[in-house]
C-alpha cells in the first residue's frame, strides 16, 4: 500500500546549523506514527517542515500522491495536513467556542461543521461544559484538548502533533493519549512527535527514533519498545 505521506531526503538548516540531515519516513493511512527523540534532535523542525513553516534545504514531501514540498502553509492545511501547535497556542482571551470555530473558519459546509463540533464535544465533554468560558481559564490539559479539538474542526486527513504531553501531569497525559487513540480508531491518521518515548510508542503502530537530525531506528511501536538500544538510551535501562 502506498503511504499517505512520504518524506524523502528531508534537510532543514537554520543558518549554518543543520537541524534535519536527510531523513526518510512514511506515514500510513489509518495509523498512528510517532517520531521520538531527545531535546534538540530535530523533531519539531521535521514537523514544521511538513507544515511548510520552515524552508526545506532539500527533500520532498508527497501527500496522497501529490508533491506538497513547495506549497505555502495555508495550502498544506487545505490539503488536509493540520498541525496542533506545541505550547498549545490557543487564543486565551477568546472563548472555547470561538477557538473551536476558528478551526473551521475556511469551511463553508455549515452542517458538517456542526456535526464536527458535536464530535469534538463527545471526545472532550469538558470543553462543552466550558464552552462560553475564556480559553485562558482552562487547565493545561483542557487547553491541550482545545488545541486538538480546534485542529479537528478543520477536518484533517492527517493530524500532526508536537509534544501534546509537554508540561502535563501523568494522568492527564494518559487521558490525552487515550483520546488520540480514539480519534485514530475513528479513522484519522496521526503523526505524533514526542519526548515521552514510552507512552508514544505504546499507542503507535510505527515509530521512528531521531538523533541529531537523522533517523537512528525505525520499527513497529512494539518492536521499538522491546529494542535494547532504545530502552538503554531513552527508557532508563
Ligand atoms: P525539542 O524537543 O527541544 O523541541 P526537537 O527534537 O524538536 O527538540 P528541534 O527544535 O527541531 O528539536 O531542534 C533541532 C536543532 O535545531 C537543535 O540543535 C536546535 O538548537 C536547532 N534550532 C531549532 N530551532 C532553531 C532556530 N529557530 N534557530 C536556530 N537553531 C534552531
Amino acid at each position: 500500500m502506498n503511504p499517505l505521506l512520504k518524506v524523502s531526503g528531508l534537510q532543514v538548516s537554520y543558518g549554518h546549523i543543520a537541524a534535519v540531515k536527510g531523513i526518510d519516513l512514511e506515514l500510513h493511512e489509518g495509523q498512528i506514527t510517532t517520531l521520538v527523540g531527545a531535546n534538540g534532535a530535530g523533531k519539531s523542525t521535521t514537523l514544521l517542515a511538513l507544515s511548510g513553516l520552515v524552508p526545506k534545504a532539500a527533500g520532498t514531501v508527497v501527500f496522497d500522491g501529490e508533491d506538497v514540498s513547495r506549497l505555502a502553509p495555508h495550502k498544506i492545511v487545505s490539503k488536509g495536513i493540520v498541525q496542533v501547535a506545541e505550547g498549545r497556542a490557543i487564543l486565551t482571551t477568546m472563548t472555547v467556542r470561538e477557538n473551536l470555530e476558528l478551526g473551521a473558519y475556511t469551511r463553508r459546509d455549515k452542517g458538517g461543521v456542526a456535526a464536527d463540533l458535536d464530535r469534538v464535544f463527545e471526545l472532550f465533554p469538558r470543553l462543552k461544559e466550558r464552552l462560553d468560558g475564556m480559553a485562558g481559564n482552562l487547565s493545561g490539559g483542557e487547553q491541550q484538548m482545545l488545541a486538538i479539538g480546534r485542529a479537528l474542526m478543520a477536518r484533517p486527513r492527517l493530524l500532526l502533533l508536537d509534544e501534546p504531553s509537554m508540561g502535563l501531569a501523568p494522568i492527564i497525559v494518559q487521558e490525552i493519549f487515550r483520546i488520540l487513540r480514539e480519534i485514530n480508531r475513528q479513522g484519522l491518521t496521526i503523526f505524533l512527535v514526542e519526548q515521552n518515548v514510552r507512552q508514544a510508542l505504546k499507542i503507535a503502530h510505527r515509530g521512528y527514533v531521531i538523533e541529531t537530525g537523522g533517523i537512528a531506528l525505525a520499527g513497529s511501536g512494539r518492536e521499538l519498545l522491546g529494542d535494547r538500544r532504545l530502552v538503554e538510551a531513552y527508557l532508563g535501562g
